[in-house]
């Protein structure tokens, strides 16, 4: 095995926001483990992504108990790139993980109560060898327990030393509030949300942001390029190589209607106009919003990583250019 040593010059190659109103800063891009990190994929191209990624400053990866297949995977093959590669480094990341969705049978692996996410957590540390993590998440609100259940979960987790930070995931705006003032009356260092957010998927703008920007939290916002699909990689077909193309996952194929591929071409012609590619202008297109923190990409390859770190070079629009991106958005 080659030892990794990181590229001096990372922090020079990395721009980073402050996260809410607190103390910690967050590379404009973050790199999630969602896919591409379990045991159905190469080990070696899942350790060439996080290289590439802490080389070019990302500090921030982002797990989930369940993220794989199968569940778990994702962060023993995390916890075995990290003792290989990062130990050296566990001062300069910010590590996350979750629990929230289905990940043991039976009524305690599933949803939001205290035994669940405690136990939870336990087993994360314990696949990925860490000692804490820097911010763990609920991962999406549970209609059936308390929330003073869940939030007092998240209090305890921190006093335990088992997370610096804690976040919540999938909440709506209501929700959020409320979290927070029950945060906040346990002292408890809420920091960020993370939400789902691209050019096709705006709800955000819909009262979120504003109850983020009120309660001095940070956001980071996943699935960036839906999946894949704000890029030009389905503009001719479906790749064999592509999410779309995994019988049973995440992205179904049936979406990529002949309405939305007419509508990516044309944004695809407006980022050509930038001189990006279209995955880089979707990328931008989030930041320009200085209240999203960071933008949580994916990759399956080390070179559509390069690709979406290169979008910060090229950040800013004309009032033209995003006038021209709504009137896509917003056709029927
Ligand atoms: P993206 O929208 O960034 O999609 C990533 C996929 O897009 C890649 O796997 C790849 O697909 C394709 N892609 C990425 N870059 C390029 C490029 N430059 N050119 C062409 N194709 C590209 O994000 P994800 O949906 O993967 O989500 C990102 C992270 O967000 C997750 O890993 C996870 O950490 C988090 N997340 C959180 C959720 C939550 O509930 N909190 C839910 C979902 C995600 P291909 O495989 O086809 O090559």
């Amino acid at each position: 095995m080659n030892t990794y040593h990181a590229a001096e010059e990372r922090y020079q190659k990395m721009q980073y926001r402050r996260c809410g109103r607190s103390g910690i800063k967050l590379p404009l891009l973050s790199l999630g483990l969602w896919h591409n990190f379990g045991n159905t994929t190469s080990f070696e191209n899942s350790r060439q992504l996080l290289r590439t990624a802490f080389s070019n400053g990302i500090t921030h990866f982002d797990l989930a108990n369940n993220y794989g297949p199968p569940f778990g995977s994702a962060e023993e093959n995390f916890g075995k790139i990290f003792k290989q590669d990062f130990r050296p480094y566990r001062d300069e990341l910010l590590i996350s993980t979750k629990a929230g969705w289905d990940m043991w049978p039976g009524p305690y692996g599933n949803f939001g109560s205290r035994k669940y996410l405690i136990a939870s957590l336990d087993q994360s540390l314990q696949r990925m060898g860490l000692d804490y993590v820097d911010i763990f998440y609920h991962h999406r609100p549970d209609p059936e327990t308390p929330l003073e259940e869940t939030m007092g979960a998240l209090d305890q987790i921190v006093r335990q030393g088992k997370a610096l930070y804690v976040g919540v995931s999938q909440y709506s705006a209501g929700e959020t509030a409320k979290a927070a003032k029950i945060l906040k009356s346990l002292n408890t260092p809420f920091l960020i949300h993370q939400p789902r957010y691209n050019m096709l998927d705006r709800w955000v703008e819909d009262g979120l942001m504003d109850t983020l920007e009120k309660e001095g939290l940070g956001s980071i916002v996943f699935s960036p390029l839906e999946q894949g699909i704000l890029t030009s990689k389905y503009l001719n077909g479906v790749p064999a190589d592509s999410r779309a193309a995994i019988k049973g996952g995440y992205l179904d194929k049936d979406r990529l209607t002949p309405q939305l591929l007419e509508q990516i071409q044309q944004l695809n012609s407006i980022a050509k106009d930038r001189n990006q590619s279209l995955a880089q202008m979707a990328i931008a297109w989030l930041l320009k919003d200085k209240r999203v923190t960071s933008v949580l990409v994916g990759a399956s390859k080390v070179t559509q990583l390069e690709d979406n770190i290169a979008a910060l070079n090229n950040l800013e629009f004309s009032e033209g250019e995003l006038e021209r991106i709504e009137e896509v958005l917003t056709k029927q």
